[in-house]
């Protein structure tokens, strides 16, 4: 027996937090009965189990790596009409969804998932997964500059926790330089953010490693599926 939040989670309905919220909104039925109570227990493999009236199914769980471009959207959908994720994921039937988010104009790493309750432990702010990511910005920082960073800077939403900065390439003519920057944080915006506030803007942000899965030499645009191992070291 498990509890209705983790099934549906599992099922791929949605993050187990948004699962919570349905149950509590009256929106999930067990074995034709609406339950509001989060401590529910059912067995998914005996209970019929239903979110507005329709059966979740017991899903595959996908695990998907993607080397995201600038210029797509990490949202499901987009009034606009911009390119979104999932149309670069032409083999893949499951719906996934992603694991955090990357700012339109950001590429790089972006991991996608069926599986809300992976996806919930790598986003929980308690769980710290370091992102590791490569800002080119303008000018050439200085090293105090830099400390601030590693220390941790005032934003809007409050003091960043300390992070590992590193200078990784600095133009001749020193009117870009490029950042090595891991944060355990997942805030809004938080890199460009940060190097707002030392007066250095980003330029071009790309994110090199997410955990312990680093983008390596992947193509932009494409994408694989993790290994057993590499899910493993994840979570
Ligand atoms: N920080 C940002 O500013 N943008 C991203 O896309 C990710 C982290």
């Amino acid at each position: 027996m498990e509890r209705l939040q983790k099934i549906l989670a599992q099922a791929g309905v949605a993050s187990r937090r948004k699962c919570e919220e349905m149950i509590l909104a009256g929106k999930v039925q067990l074995n034709g009965e609406t339950v509001t109570e989060l401590g529910t227990k059912a067995d998914p493999a005996v209970d019929e189990i239903t979110v507005n009236g329709k059966r979740i199914g017991i899903e595959k769980k996908l695990y998907i790596v993607f080397n995201k471009p600038k210029g797509v959207i990490t949202s499901a959908s987009d009034p606009k009409g911009r390119k979104i994720v999932t149309d670069y994921l032409k083999g893949v039937n499951e719906r996934v969804f992603p694991v955090g988010r990357l700012d339109y104009d950001t590429e790089g790493l972006l991991l996608l998932t069926n599986d809300g309750d992976f996806a919930y432990l790598l986003t929980h702010p308690k769980h710290h997964v370091p992102k590791t990511y490569l800002a080119t910005v303008k000018g050439v920082p200085h090293g105090t500059d830099l400390d601030k960073l590693k220390q941790g800077v005032m934003l809007e939403d409050g003091m960043t926790a300390p992070a590992e900065v590193d200078y990784y390439d600095i133009a001749a003519d020193e009117k870009e330089s490029t950042i090595r920057i891991t944060i355990h944080e997942g805030r809004n915006r938080q890199v460009r953010r940060m190097f707002e506030a030392i007066n250095h803007p980003v330029q071009r942000l790309k994110r090199i490693s997410f955990g312990e899965l680093h983008l390596g030499n992947m193509k932009r645009g494409l994408y694989r599926h993790l290994t057993p191992a590499e899910i493993e070291d994840l979570k």
